[in-house]
């Protein structure tokens, strides 16, 4: 089974990481303004303590269970073994982010760590420009590559109806969640719970990579060096428990077949943790462990 993204990067002879333009991307761009506007309106109007409850509750389910387990840890890198189900209900907390399905995802995060590991790659790539510029260049723009390398999917994705399902309708995998609090709490549990969510999610995930490839006057530390890679990750500080541990992107630079991200005694990682007790009842095994 390919665990490793250099199954899925082609390069051929003539794929070049560095020439291209970044584009406008218009649904992205709106996704995310009109997530935004709804929260700070929505949420202002609606407000009630149970909304914001129902706003950490769903970021910590989305964040940690989606993002980094289902759709980070185990699809994308197969660090671990567990269920069918328990992966597809993972890769669904993981589309509900906002940021795009699988394929997305997977696409999304194959180019960026092969263009990474590269002598030198486009700036959109290694997050290289000033953080307000990046702003606009993640959440509001799409790289172009002139030659990309060719992308092959992975044969868990290639065999997946449902994940296909997801791909095909993500952004509107937030529809029978807005109805479920809409019937549940009202407005404005919609209003926190899926705009406020997206809304965070995607700025958090564009903040944590900008920070993770920017050593700059924060000094984020590193343990690891990977000779001959463009871009070296960070582990950025204070990141670590509101990231579930997707923080420590030095760790993940150096060994991205890790489950676990937080290598370190002073490196809390609560993804791992969630996964430690999934293993003790049996729902995970074969867990890949880094231990440098
Ligand atoms: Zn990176
Ligand atoms: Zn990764």
């Amino acid at each position: 089974m390919p665990r490793d993204i250099d199954d899925r990067i082609i390069p051929g002879t003539n794929a070049d990481p560095c020439a291209g333009r970044v584009r406008w991307d218009p649904v992205r761009s709106i996704w995310w303004t009109a997530m935004t506007i709804g929260w700070v309106v929505g949420g202002t109007i609606w407000f009630s303590w149970s909304a914001v409850a129902v706003f950490l509750i769903a970021c910590t389910f989305v964040l940690c269970g989606g993002h980094s387990l289902g759709m980070h840890r185990r699809f994308i890198h197969e660090s671990f073994d567990c269920p069918a189900w328990l992966t597809a209900l993972g890769v669904w907390l993981g589309t509900l982010v906002g940021l795009g399905g699988p394929r997305t995802m997977m696409r999304a995060h194959d180019l960026r760590d092969w263009a990474q590991r590269q002598s030198d790659c486009h700036p959109y790539l290694r997050h290289g420009r000033g953080r307000w510029h990046d702003f606009l260049w993640q959440v509001h723009g799409r790289l172009e590559l002139d030659n990309p390398p060719h992308h092959e999917m992975s044969p868990l994705y290639r065999a997946s109806r449902f994940m296909q399902l997801l791909q095909a309708t993500a952004l509107l995998q937030q529809i029978p969640v807005a109805l479920v609090l809409l019937w549940l709490g009202g407005p404005g549990w919609v209003a926190w719970g899926v705009c406020g969510r997206v809304s965070i999610a995607i700025f958090g995930h564009w903040a944590v990579g900008w920070h993770a490839h920017n050593a700059g006057h924060h000094a984020h530390p590193r343990n690891h060096h990977n000779h001959g890679h463009c871009t070296q990750g960070h582990n950025v500080r204070g990141f670590g428990l509101i990231t579930f541990g997707e923080g420590y992107h030095n760790n993940h630079h150096a060994f991205p077949e890790s489950a676990r991200l937080g290598l370190r005694d002073d490196q809390p990682d609560p993804g791992w943790w969630v996964l430690c007790a999934l293993r003790r009842v049996g729902l995970v095994w074969n867990i890949n462990e880094a231990r440098p």
